[in-house]
């Protein structure tokens, strides 16, 4: 039964469904873009999906009017206040953020993204640091007009990470950060996780491992009529409508794990997005609700599930009977490959316990870029001396430091922290889930329980309720690192 009833909000979902078309649309010639369409064909994308843009602005603020009548309802209920509370952040954005600085910012990253990729391929920051100037500059702008009374990393942050502050991920990072530090400096010394493995240098057969991520799929039961997968070169997620979403992966000559983690890290965000309420599809609340609680999803089914010594054995002999390259390992040598463990610079190489530490270094670098406390010229040697102190090891060239994320060429600041919110949510579920027997999976039975509890507790809603009051619904507080830590005591130094 459709949880909408008042008037008001009726006419307002009806005037929304040409938006939802307009986004469905985009989201299909995103995923298009990725995975079929010829290269040549990308300016003709590019100014299609502007155009689509600007029209779903346009009638996004035609909605101004209503949204401002519904916002006086007092009778309304959970969804109906969702579908409103999602409708003024878009309207907020749109009224406060002049239609020429996004022009401006849209042709700045467009005009980054080959100098990047130059400058990473050869190591040359100065190629790459007029764009970054640029778009820095264009998004201390942003921010202002945002929000000029508050820091403009919060001005940002809020555009991912819904009612979040640097107050609350300084109270992260600053619990979270030092007891990691412990957990590695001990994890190394005791020596039970191994810091490399030989099957990372081995050629797999990319027929065979395609076989091994089909049999993935049906092993976490994914809905065959409502979800595919695909080969691209950035593994991705998209959501088209709720019964129709997407993933993608790739395949690399070596490190079979890079393909199969991969696989079901994005099966993990497509679940959240299969199994929000079906009465809240083509509705502003029909999606997942931040990038932070996404990644929870993800990061949950691909480490805490995943990696996990349990599901070794689900997945072993499908392994086994398809690779030849596992001649002579077993499941204990699996495992070990699965989750070796050594400090690494490029972020999205690291494992469970180092990969915080580059969220926390670029979230201090983009609040100091921002607030303008150092500027774009620095940030080469800042990042070395920064990731240095966590890590212990500096950077032999730029490619290797500032220049390997792609993120800020794209316009994107203050969205690295969601990694790490994902990590935060996923351990708090690991201590939920643990202390009610549903964890950990160690058989098809224990998969689907652990499914429907997800689908009951936090994919349902959408994004009814903003991120922090999810979160308290399920867990009775909000983001508490100490879950997290827990899960990795536990898992790393056998800890309870
Ligand atoms: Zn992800």
């Amino acid at each position: 039964m459709s949880p909408f009833s008042n008037p008001l909000i009726l006419d307002i979902l009806a005037k929304y469904r040409t938006i939802a078309a307009m986004s469905y649309s985009s989201s299909l010639l995103g995923w298009d873009m990725e995975v079929n369409m010829p290269e040549a064909g990308a300016t003709a994308r590019g100014t299609v999906q502007a155009a689509l843009e600007m029209l779903r602005q346009k009638m996004t603020l035609n909605l101004a009017d209503l949204i401002a009548q519904a916002e006086k309802q007092k009778s309304l209920n959970d969804a109906e206040r969702g579908v409103v509370r999602m409708i003024r952040r878009e309207l907020d954005f749109y009224q406060r953020v002049p239609a020429h600085l996004l022009e401006e910012l849209q042709k700045a990253t467009n005009e980054a993204s080959i100098p990047w990729r130059h400058a990473r391929e050869k190591s040359d920051f100065q190629t790459f640091k007029p764009h970054l100037e640029r778009i820095t500059d264009l998004k201390r702008k942003e921010a202002e007009y945002l929000d000029p009374s508050t820091h403009p990393y919060n001005a940002l942050l809020d555009l991912s990470e819904e009612g979040l502050t640097i107050a609350d991920l300084d109270r992260i990072f600053a619990e979270l950060i030092p007891k990691l530090k412990a957990i590695l400096a001990k994890t190394i010394s005791g020596g039970t996780f191994a810091a490399k493995h030989p099957l990372e240098e081995m050629d797999y057969d990319v027929q065979a491992m395609k076989k091994v991520n089909e049999h993935l799929i049906t092993l976490l039961d994914m809905p065959s009529k409502r979800f595919r997968q695909d080969i691209s070169t950035h593994p991705f997620s998209i959501r088209i409508a709720g019964d129709d979403v997407r993933i993608t992966t790739r395949y690399e000559p070596k490190d079979f794990r890079a393909s199969m983690f991969g696989l079901i890290h994005e099966c993990g965000h497509a679940l959240y997005d299969l199994q929000v309420d079906h009465q809240l599809d083509l509705t502003p609340t029909g999606g997942g609700v931040s990038s932070g609680i996404h990644e929870s999803q993800s990061r949950f089914w691909e480490n805490i599930v995943g990696r996990s010594r349990q599901f070794t054995p689900l997945v072993y002999p499908l392994l086994k009977k398809n690779l030849d390259i596992l001649d002579g390992y077993g499941e204990d040598q699996v495992y070990s490959y699965f989750n070796t463990v050594r400090p690494s610079l490029i972020r999205v190489e690291a494992d469970e316990l180092t990969y915080n530490f580059h969220i926390a270094m670029r979230y201090e670098l983009e609040k100091k870029l921002l607030e303008g406390k150092i500027s774009v010229a620095e940030l080469p040697s800042v990042w070395n001396d920064m990731i240095e102190d966590y890590l212990g090891k500096r950077p032999p060239d730029d490619a290797q430091g500032v220049l390997q994320d792609v993120h800020w060429s794209w316009g994107q600041y203050a969205t690295f922290p969601s990694y790490s919110l994902g990590n935060v949510v996923a351990g708090m579920l690991w201590n939920t889930l643990t202390k009610k027997g549903l964890l950990p999976v160690k058989d098809e039975k224990s998969l689907s329980l652990l499914k429907s509890w997800l689908a009951e507790n936090l994919h349902k809603p959408g994004a009814t309720y903003p991120p922090k009051e999810l979160l308290t619904r399920i867990f009775g507080k909000g983001y508490d690192p100490s879950g997290l830590v827990r899960y990795l005591e536990s898992k790393y130094l056998s800890l309870n």
